[in-house]
């Protein structure tokens, strides 16, 4: 199982073995994985690390398993600069991840790439997973490519480029009549009584890790240096804590220098309950029935919120929301002066940074990342309005000339 030493109860530090299992049978309480990191720092390098595959997996001494990858790819996706957003929201030194460059086009192939590795390595040969969209891509595209079964439980509703998404792969699909939550509750009721790996029920502690790879690579790709400000978005809350514990890792290990790295949280309004939590001070997050158009995000009930909130707080960052308005506003505010086409994850994560930034939280000389967790073809429909064609003309470049004239363009 790779460098994994034991999964440990993040309240009550009891450890367990290395096993399908997430939860504490003493407290409930998630669990985590352990690693030794005196015993990595001893062979870890930037080195070793830069000669490693173009994939998550050139970080796999701080990742679970090891021998029987699932590997589409997934990882080392582009880290560019944005100077022409930043410069519409007053910020000097903002940098864009863009996950949509992942096998599937969102964040969660690098969750489904580690999960499904630790699924094998258990020894199953079928797995399943309750998605709001993306891991249902990410879950049935791993699967077919290593050849195990899955089942995959989405809510009905979903948008229609994850249906298709998904059903391409040729596995099973199981649309419930039922949000996200009921769909998720449904899950954890079959993984009693099905021996298969649950991606994000009881693998989900190894799932959960694939996401620091986001941290990894944004250290590596910013010359081994930790940013000053990170905003992700958030569903379950798990990537945002990941985000912490990865640059948390590669301080300890050695690869960076400390540095005092705030992280943000974004959420959408129909669906708010960590930045509700966050905002009012308080610890304990209180389910929400989700609404709204940013259905990847659209967790009422988040099983890592009070992490994250945790999370934000230690780090000195912040949370916002924002409305379905501003998420439109902000996938096309991306694309107009970046060039990327975000699903609305990323209209989040851009409307948030934009409100951070007026309010002055994210300052202007900061090195600040923004997460663009999935693609905008798997939203289209958020956007479709008010996205056609300028104008339509005969084939004759007299039409063309009358209507560039129009707009002040003459040959
Ligand atoms: C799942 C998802 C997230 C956030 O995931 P967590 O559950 O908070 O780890 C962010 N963006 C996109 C596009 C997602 O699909
Ligand atoms: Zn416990």
């Amino acid at each position: 199982m790779g460098r994994i030493e034991a999964l440990r109860c993040r309240e009550c530090g009891r450890e367990y073995p290395v096993e399908p299992l997430h939860v504490c049978e003493f407290c409930f309480a998630p669990l985590e994985v352990v690693f030794d990191y005196d015993e990595i720092a001893k062979s870890i390098s930037r080195a070793r690390i830069e000669a490693g595959p173009r994939s998550i997996w050139r970080y796999s001494d701080l990742l679970p398993g090891g021998e029987k990858r699932v590997d589409l790819g997934a990882g080392l996706t582009p880290l560019v600069p944005a100077p022409r957003l930043g410069a519409e929201l007053g910020l000097s030194d903002l940098w864009l991840k863009n996950d949509t460059a992942n096998p599937t086009h969102s964040f969660k192939d690098r969750v489904v790439s580690v999960a499904l590795t630790m699924a094998r390595e258990f020894g199953f040969d079928t797995v399943g997973c309750a998605s709001t969209g993306n891991l249902a891509n990410a879950t049935a595209a791993h699967a077919a490519a290593a050849g195990m079964r899955a089942f995959i439980f989405v809510p009905a509703d979903l948008e229609v480029g994850k249906i298709v998404m998904t059903a391409i792969y040729g596995q099973t699909l199981v649309a419930v009549e039922g949000n996200y939550d009921e769909v998720n509750r449904l899950c954890a009721e079959l993984a009693g009584t099905y021996d298969w790996a649950f991606v994000n029920v009881n693998v989900r502690p190894y799932y959960a890790e694939g996401s620091k790879t986001l941290a990894f690579e944004i250290a590596e790709q910013l010359g081994w240096q930790a940013p000053d400000h990170v905003i992700a978005p958030i569903a379950s809350g798990s990537l945002l804590t990941k985000i912490k514990r990865g640059l948390d890792e590669f301080t300890r290990v050695g690869l960076i220098e400390k540095h005092p790295t705030r992280i943000s949280g974004a959420q959408a309004t129909g669906c708010a309950p960590v930045a509700t939590a966050f905002k009012a001070g308080v610890d304990a997050i209180r389910p929400v029935k989700p609404a709204g158009i940013a259905k990847s995000l659209a967790i009422g009930n988040p099983a890592d919120g009070y992490y994250a909130v945790k999370a934000v707080r230690e780090t000195g960052g912040s949370m916002e929301d924002v409305s379905d308005e501003e998420i439109v506003e902000g996938i096309r505010l991306l694309a107009r002066t970046e060039g990327i086409f975000a699903e609305t994850a990323g209209g989040v994560v851009i409307a948030v940074l934009k409100k951070l930034a007026q309010a002055g939280v994210v300052r202007p000389e900061e090195k600040t990342v923004a997460l663009i967790t999935g693609d905008g073809l798997k939203t289209i429909e958020a956007v479709s309005a008010g996205s056609g064609p300028t104008f339509t003309i005969k084939p004759k470049t007299s039409e063309f000339e009358a209507k560039a004239a129009e707009m002040g363009v003459k040959p």
